[in-house]
């Protein structure tokens, strides 16, 4: 009988030690849970892109020296770019991924693409264009940022950088500005990428390729991944 009870005693104790080291375990992987969601949504917060495709429906932007609308070029590069930049593990949240603009005015669609960058509170917000100048030999990408950000600065002359990945021999420098709609309304660091000049025929025959345009859009999403880690 009293053997018995020391049995007993012993059974129940390795039971009650079993429970509170199961505890122990469970409360160690919600605590290591929560912990990975903290990074991670960090992360997350940090791997946000908008990528602004710039113009759409009834307006086209600048017509090529060859013909080819800028808003057809500037969706084929936002698009090579969101696919980049999400087999990167970012996600990109698209002004628009169709022909169409996002409202019948000017005004309105503009309204829209800033609110969307505003309310998504991207790390950074990359708006693609083509430039247009009156005499045909002016050629190659810059990159426009907010004269008050020194975010805006730091992705522009990251960016300007990348972009030499596409043409070496490319003199411009990124440029502040404080007039462009987009670049004063907004509340994040925002770029303005004009990727060429539609006036110049070479380069606009270059724009209206895809091999072209899927090097700008790797090359932008180098800028990109290189500003959002914080290397440069
Ligand atoms: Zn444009």
């Amino acid at each position: 009988m009293l053997k018995g009870d020391v049995f007993l005693r012993e059974k129940l104790g390795i039971v009650a030690l079993m429970a509170v080291l199961a505890g122990i375990i469970i409360l160690s992987q919600t605590v290591g849970d929560r912990l990975y969601e903290q990074v991670s949504g960090r992360a997350d917060a940090n791997n946000l892109i908008v990528i602004d495709s710039g113009h759409g429906g009834k307006d086209p932007g600048k017509v090529g020296i060859n013909g080819v609308d800028e808003k057809d070029v500037n969706l084929k590069i936002a698009l090579k770019l969101k696919k980049i930049l999400e087999e990167q593990g970012m996600t990109v949240i698209m002004t628009r991924e169709d022909e169409n603009s996002l409202a019948d005015s000017k005004s309105e669609d503009m309204q829209k693409r800033v609110a969307m960058i505003n309310e998504g509170k991207p790390a950074l917000a990359v708006s693609i264009h083509q430039n247009s100048y009156p005499s045909e030999e002016v050629h190659g990408a810059q990159v426009f940022y907010y004269t008050n950000s020194t975010d805006g600065e730091r992705a522009a002359r990251i960016m300007q950088e990348a972009l030499l990945d596409v043409d070496s021999d490319n003199k411009r420098k990124e440029k502040a500005n404080d007039t462009y709609y987009m670049l004063k309304r907004t509340e994040v660091p925002v770029i303005i990428v004009e990727c060429g000049f539609l006036s110049n025929r070479s380069e606009a025959e270059l724009l209206a390729t895809e091999e072209y345009q899927e090097r700008l859009a790797q090359a932008i999403a180098k800028g990109i991944i290189e500003y959002t880690s914080g290397e440069k």
